[in-house]
């Protein structure tokens, strides 16, 4: 059988068999698979009518499409499956509580709030936090980790629930997009005089999405022209039913500000957690969880806050947390407080790792030092190749030139971070008063005072733009999150500075503009006849020097008569020269051109990119 081809180019063909390859893969990737050379698939690309390189990273349909044309299968792998993958080969089963229901103890739910913004997150995770000082226990100033713990009694019974302290469903959803599950219940907050809101249902259908039971907080009752009813009337529409209308969900009236029923708020909590969930873990075996929120912390290196899913952390036990690793030298607890193990559900800040990892990255303890530290450079590793098959694409300072060559981009797009408001003024001021010429506009998307964080990534990230930090530095993961994602983040002392890069790069962003430059002129002195070359030009070289291949045109008695003429041969005596300099006399072939007469001037000229001033 004749292989088959595409625009004369040699398929690889498969027999339908599956290829795994993991999200991102390049056209290289895919061809070691299958054992085929990178340009075939470069090229089968192309017949397709797409020009992709062979180390780009490419969209998972792209690799659909072209393991179709090939008759192979491709099935994409997920980072999560990757990394379920690479735990198995350590014998590791993450998100599984070990041993069977007899090892499954209760623990308390965790709960995260969301709603509309303003309508009261965050003051209600304070009045919970304040309402709920724990009977008896050593109190230490409370500390903002990222999680902490409450008490109620239910039922005459204590229960405890944890929350997620950083309000809103974008960490949630962030979580949520890794895979990492992280929330039980989901406190719906609706303020009484706003009533249901775009980021209401956005909440409500995160929630949903996720399969999370749903509990309402009717928030700001103490105002006035608050409408509880009208809020439960409202979310009807979005199939939550409150029970005393016969549905599922409970809606509690509180005021945050008053700190009006969150003691009622919270047992709905525990009661919707028992009818709809069975919340159980095995606290006996080697903890793992996710890590909540971490940073660099001056005197105790990297600190991550974690909360503990299953099994119990110790100190002393040696865990993985995303690409970090370590051995527990201490933990904390949410009032500060040093403890010597976690259970499940419990938030514990945990000192002791070798860098910091992300929000969302699972964790979990393992036997031996050596384990810990090959998953962690393993999931680096891969980070890295990701991250390089991802940077490409981004713009950056050095590329900015080639990327608008392209036709890619038409603006630069800034993000200015700087250490007071006077700075970052000035600099965004000058940087938009920069003359740039008229193909490319700078536009700044985001200025602020304070570190480079995460979240200026993110936007960078989706919009490809730089990111210019002056006089300050990136926070928590910022660095490693702009190096996954191939975000160029630039750091300054000196405003002028910041602007003259700024500006060399703009410049080279531009489309260049070219200008003659005259070579040199040549007097034609004799006119000699060839049979096989046609007129040759005998002349004494006037000014400069005329070289080999370049530009040409015809002078004669001070007009042009031929324009567009090139020097195709160049003689002095028997032999051909690439260039004949001021003084000197040679011979010039025109090529096809033969009109040329003695006193004749042979001008020769380049075009030349124009330097921008
Ligand atoms: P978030 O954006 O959802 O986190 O909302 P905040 O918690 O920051 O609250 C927004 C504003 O509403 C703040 O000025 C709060 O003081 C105010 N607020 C929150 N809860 C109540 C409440 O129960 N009653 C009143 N009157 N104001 C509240």
């Amino acid at each position: 059988m004749q292989a088959p081809s595409v625009g004369g180019v040699m398929l690889p063909r498969g027999n339908g068999e599956t290829v795994r390859l993991s999200r991102g893969a390049s056209l290289t990737d895919f061809a070691e698979k299958i054992n085929a050379n990178p340009a075939s698939l470069v090229a089968v690309m192309m017949n397709l009518g797409e020009m992709v390189t062979a180390t780009q990273s490419v969209s998972d349909e792209t690799l659909q499409i072209l393991a179709g044309e090939m008759n192979y299968t491709v099935q994409i792998v997920s980072p999560e499956e990757e990394d379920r993958e690479l735990l198995e080969s350590f014998d590791i089963e993450f998100g599984e509580d070990e041993g069977g229901e007899e090892f499954l103890v209760a623990r308390p739910p965790v709960v995260t709030v969301m709603g509309h913004v303003d309508h009261g997150k965050t003051r209600l995770l304070d009045a919970i936090r304040k309402t709920n000082v724990v009977a008896g226990e050593a109190g230490g100033i409370t500390q903002h980790i990222g999680a902490y713990q409450v008490s109620t009694e239910v039922n005459e019974e204590e229960r405890r629930i944890t929350f997620i302290d950083t309000p809103g469903h974008e960490a949630f959803t962030a979580m949520r997009a890794r895979g990492a599950k992280s929330t039980d219940i989901a406190i719906l907050v609706v303020a009484a005089n706003d009533g249901v809101m775009p980021q209401t249902i956005e909440a409500l259908n995160h929630a949903k999405a996720a399969d999370v039971p749903i509990v309402v907080a009717v928030n700001k009752i103490d105002v006035e022209g608050a409408d509880p009813t009208k809020v439960r009337g409202q979310l009807t529409e979005y199939g939550l039913v409150a029970e005393e209308y016969g549905g599922d969900t409970m809606f509690v009236d509180i005021s945050a500000k008053q700190g009006l029923n969150i003691e009622n708020l919270l047992e709905a909590v525990v009661l919707t957690a028992d009818a709809a969930l069975d919340l159980r873990a095995n606290p006996e075996q080697d903890a793992q969880g996710i890590a909540i929120e971490s940073h660099l912390d001056r005197g105790r290196g990297a600190v991550s806050t974690v909360l503990v899913q299953r099994g119990t952390l110790r100190i002393g036990d040696t865990m993985v947390v995303g690409d970090a690793y370590g051995r527990v030298r201490a933990m904390l607890d949410d009032k500060g407080n040093n403890v010597e193990e976690a259970t499940p559900s419990t938030p514990v800040l945990v000192l002791g790792l070798t860098n910091v990892p992300g929000a969302g990255d699972n964790f979990l303890v393992v036997d031996e030092d050596r384990t810990a530290r090959q998953i962690a450079e393993k999931r680096a590793a891969r980070e890295r190749n990701a991250a390089f098959a991802k940077r490409t694409r981004r713009v950056s300072l050095e590329d900015l030139d080639k990327v608008l060559k392209a036709g890619e981009v038409q603006q630069l797009n800034l993000i200015i971070k700087g250490d007071a408001s006077g700075s970052v003024e000035a600099l965004e001021s000058s940087l938009l008063q920069l003359d740039v010429g008229e193909e490319v506009d700078i536009r700044v998307l985001h200025r602020g005072v304070g570190a480079v964080t995460e979240s200026d990534i993110d936007l960078a990230t989706g919009s490809d733009a730089i990111v210019i930090g002056f006089n300050v530095r990136a926070a928590g993961r910022a660095t490693q999150m702009a190096e996954r994602e191939g975000v160029d983040v630039r750091y300054y002392s000196v405003i002028y500075q910041a602007i003259e890069e700024i500006e060399a790069a703009l410049k080279g962003m531009l489309k260049p503009e070219y200008e003659e430059v005259e070579l040199g002129t040549a007097e034609i002195r004799e006119v000699f006849r060839s049979s096989k070359l046609g007129n040759i030009a005998g002349v004494l070289i006037r000014s400069g020097e005329v070289r080999r291949n370049t530009k040409a045109r015809l002078i004669r008695d001070g007009k042009v008569v031929a324009e567009n003429l090139n020097i195709e041969g160049l003689r002095r005596f028997k032999d051909d020269v690439t260039e004949i300099r001021e003084g000197f006399e040679g011979g010039i072939n025109l090529g096809n051109f033969n009109d040329i007469k003695v006193d004749d001037v042979i001008a020769t000229y380049e075009m030349r990119e124009k330097p921008r001033g």
